[in-house]
């Protein structure tokens, strides 16, 4: 690939990372749900696939954007260049990420740990769309390209609604079915990473209804500590 200059190619190849990484999950998430059996987690990535499609086509829109400025830039004369298709970048990372989550789902296990499996992949994917939409708004509020980060951050709000909707569903109920039997008192050490409350934005749209019902740092923590507590 050709070198890069500066943070807004950088921003540019991260997005085209991002398309990648979005149009793997989309192919992925069918078989994932197929996978599950609780009516609720089949709900939340069903949910999450439509999602997922509008923010592949919200990527499109956010190439444009940087692509219509280089145009001007360049007069013209390279846009072709920069018109970005899809395949042009592959994710890595998302392909592992799928890759191990379905020979999660290759294994034999019962119903019930089969779901709690599911969240636990599902939400390493979310925690890497979450950290790489992070980056990639803050290269874009860096170079001042407002729009931009407007639009990443809708989606970033969609991932992290994606993965508190998983986290309530996980403690809430999955990780019970799959096993847990009795609620064991959360120790001090593990409750003061509870604190920090992270402030979110309102999603443009969120169209899953079962999102954050608290601040995500505390939901995290709180399914870190109760898979912990869960699983061992
Ligand atoms: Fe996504
Ligand atoms: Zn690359
Ligand atoms: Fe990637
Ligand atoms: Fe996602």
């Amino acid at each position: 690939m050709e070198k890069i200059n500066d943070l807004r190619e950088l921003l540019k190849h991260e997005l085209n990372d991002l398309y990648s990484a979005e149009t793997q999950m989309i192919d992925a998430l069918p078989d994932l749900i197929k996978s599950a059996t609780s009516k609720q987690l089949k709900a939340a990535l069903s949910d999450h696939l439509k999602v997922t499609q509008s923010q592949k086509t919200r990527l499109d829109k956010v190439r444009k954007l940087l692509n219509d400025e280089k145009v001007e830039e360049k007069k013209g004369f390279f846009a072709n260049l920069f018109s970005s298709k899809e395949g042009e970048e592959h994710c890595k990372a998302m392909e592992g990420l799928i890759k191990e989550a379905h020979s999660l789902t290759d294994e034999d296990m019962t119903p019930e740990v089969m779901d709690a499996a599911i969240i636990a992949a599902a939400q390493k994917v979310e925690h890497y769309e979450i950290s790489s939409y992070g980056t990639a708004k803050a290269y874009a509020m860096q170079l001042g390209l407002v729009e931009v980060a407007q639009l990443l951050n809708a989606t970033l709000d969609e991932e992290y609604a994606a993965d508190d909707s998983l986290t309530v569903l996980a403690v809430g109920k999955v990780n019970l079915d799959a096993g847990a039997t009795k609620k064991i008192p959360v120790h001090k050490s593990l409750q003061a990473s509870a604190a920090p409350v992270v402030k979110k934005t309102p999603a443009k749209k969120t169209t899953n209804k079962k999102s954050s019902t608290g601040t995500r740092t505390a939901a995290t923590s709180k399914s870190a500590t109760k898979n912990k507590k869960t699983t061992r």
